[in-house]
């Protein structure tokens, strides 16, 4: 087994996750099975109770484990499927020593951080690389290097340097290269930040600078001087026009040559899959806007899955998809609601604030027959706009948002007696069944698919046959019929909506059926309006 540690300096937000995506991407390219694991040295067990404002969106794996949204990356650029293993947090860490000491696993002994700490996750390491069957094992420290919490994570990973042969292990080291005031390339902070590394026993083998420009020869001599690695391995990884593009610009660079030539790796013909891809994006001309509707509108990164599954479904429709953000709460402020879109898509979420604003743009879809896709709380809340608006019941609500007497959504039986917030909703692939002769049907054009789900409310039964006998079709369900996934409006263009999450499982080569179906009815929408 190979090694490949891609760790963090100077600052977060260097695009860490998508370097090691792109370096994954390369290796997969070449012909490599790689199997990336991510450390997230928080004390949370997983990133499920975390508010999308400060961390970004929840991932949600195929086992249901919630994760940070640099798995997503992995999963879309490397073609993997992951689950809870690949992400190590000290949560669990500590979970599983102090679970051992209770055992009586560490009889007589004193529990430290150096060995008992470093040793299970070093454990923890080498047992998800040996049964992945992978060749190449990619491993991502987040936070920074300096971070207390990181600390145990880099000592383990410099015990398994020592015990694992030279060529078997590769460090790179993510840093940022700022501007000066006179546009100058600064490297004062990277090397800062190796020495730190190396304060720690770490020794960087390639250097990635990010840049809002190219490097210069001389930036990277300098940094080549400073950081004791050859000129070859710096990297330049300047700010690109799209997140896919990051494999070619370092192919360009010759990170691939360079990983191969230090680890001894045999030299495999490397197949063009992702450039093909990347030029696709870059030539696309058309274009359709669709307008997300949510409240974490503030960071960029809260539905990251939506925008790129909007991405990839414009890939399959040759067009670009712009996004117009709307945040719900402004929309409750105005009593008549315009949005100019050729599309609109309520994403998921959670309580009452922007509920009400989500509503009336749904209903604003509804009623102008514009494109429209509801994913999780966007299905729920497309539910409750049907009873209130076309079936009548104006007191329709869900009951994690009020205390009504047509409780449409409502709480799932088994999360009745749950009061443990963490990992406790309906999460993971699920089967959902398809009925025939509906959009879903046309869409999927499968019988039964697999849907990664994040959610405790659902459809209430009692009002399904209800809604049936007003239009309202429900083409997918699961549990037997007991559950609704997926329902539709047949008169409308496309008025879509389901409670699973397809988004994360959107790739830029396989993009999503609801998604490809929205993006399609946006583009006829479009022409149609001239
Ligand atoms: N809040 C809703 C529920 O818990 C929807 C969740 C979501 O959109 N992920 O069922």
């Amino acid at each position: 087994m190979k090694y490949i540690v891609v760790t963090g300096g100077v600052m977060s937000g260097l695009g860490k996750g998508i370097t090691t995506a792109s370096i994954g991407r390369l290796l997969v390219d070449m012909g490599y099975k790689v199997i990336p694991i991510k450390i997230d040295p928080y004390i949370n067990i997983d990133a499920g109770t975390m508010n999308p404002l400060q961390h970004g969106e929840v991932f949600v794996l195929k086992d249901g484990t919630e994760v940070d949204l640099d798995l997503g990356h992995y999963e879309r650029f490397m073609d993997v499927e992951l689950t809870g293993d690949h992400n190590i947090t000290t949560g669990k860490i500590y979970r599983s020593v102090i679970e051992k000491e209770r055992k009586g696993y560490y009889l007589g002994q004193t529990v430290q951080i150096i060995p008992h700490v470093t040793d299970e996750i070093k454990n923890w390491i080498r047992r998800v690389a040996r049964e992945s069957d992978a060749e190449i094992c990619l491993i991502e420290v987040g936070g920074t290097v300096g971070d207390i919490e990181s600390m145990p994570f880099l000592e383990a990973i410099r015990q398994m340097h020592n015990e694992e042969r030279e060529e078997d292990f590769l460090f790179i080291h993510v840093t940022l290269i700022p501007l000066d005031s006179g546009g100058e390339q600064k490297t004062k902070p990277t090397q800062h930040s190796v020495k730190e590394l190396r304060s720690l026993g770490l020794h960087p083998d390639v250097i990635v600078g990010r840049c809002s420009e190219e490097l210069k020869e001389s930036t990277k001599k300098k940094i080549s001087l400073f950081c004791d690695v050859p000129p070859e391995a710096v990297i330049s990884a300047k700010d690109a026009d799209d997140i896919y593009e990051v494999p070619v610009i370092f192919k360009k660079e010759g990170l691939d040559k360079y990983i191969i030539k230090k680890m001894k790796l045999e030299k495999r013909e490397s197949n063009r899959e992702w450039e093909k891809i990347v030029e696709k994006l870059k030539s696309l001309k058309e274009e359709v806007t669709i307008a997300v509707v949510g409240k974490y509108m503030d960071v960029r990164d809260a539905y990251i899955s939506i925008r790129e599954a909007l991405k990839h479904a414009g890939i399959a429709n040759n067009c670009k998809v712009k996004t117009l953000w709307i945040d719900s709460e402004e929309l409750e402020k105005v009593d008549e609601i315009y949005i100019e879109c050729d599309g609109i898509l309520v994403p998921g979420g959670f309580g009452h604030r922007g509920a009400e604003g989500k509503i009336k743009a749904i209903q604003y879809a509804r009623e102008n027959d514009i494109p429209f896709l509801g994913i999780c709380f966007g299905f729920q809340l497309s539910v409750i706009e049907f009873a209130r608006n076309i079936v009548g019941l104006k007191e329709a609500n869900s009951s994690e948002l009020a205390e009504t007497e047509h409780p449409v959504i409502d709480l799932l039986p088994e999360q009745k007696d749950i009061d443990k917030l963490g990992g406790t909703m309906r999460l993971g692939e699920i089967e959902v069944s398809i009925k025939k002769n509906t959009i879903a049907y046309n869409l999927y054009k499968k019988e039964r698919v697999y849907e990664r789900h994040r959610h405790r409310y659902e459809v209430n039964p009692d009002y399904v046959s209800l809604f049936e006998e007003h239009g309202l079709v429900f083409s997918g369900y699961s549990d037997n019929g007991r559950r609704m996934e997926i329902l539709e409006l047949p008169d409308k263009r496309f008025f879509f909506a389901t409670q699973f999450h397809p988004e994360f499982k959107s790739h830029p080569r396989f993009p999503s059926p609801p998604f490809i179906g929205l993006i399609k009815s946006a583009l006829e929408y479009k022409e149609e309006a001239g």
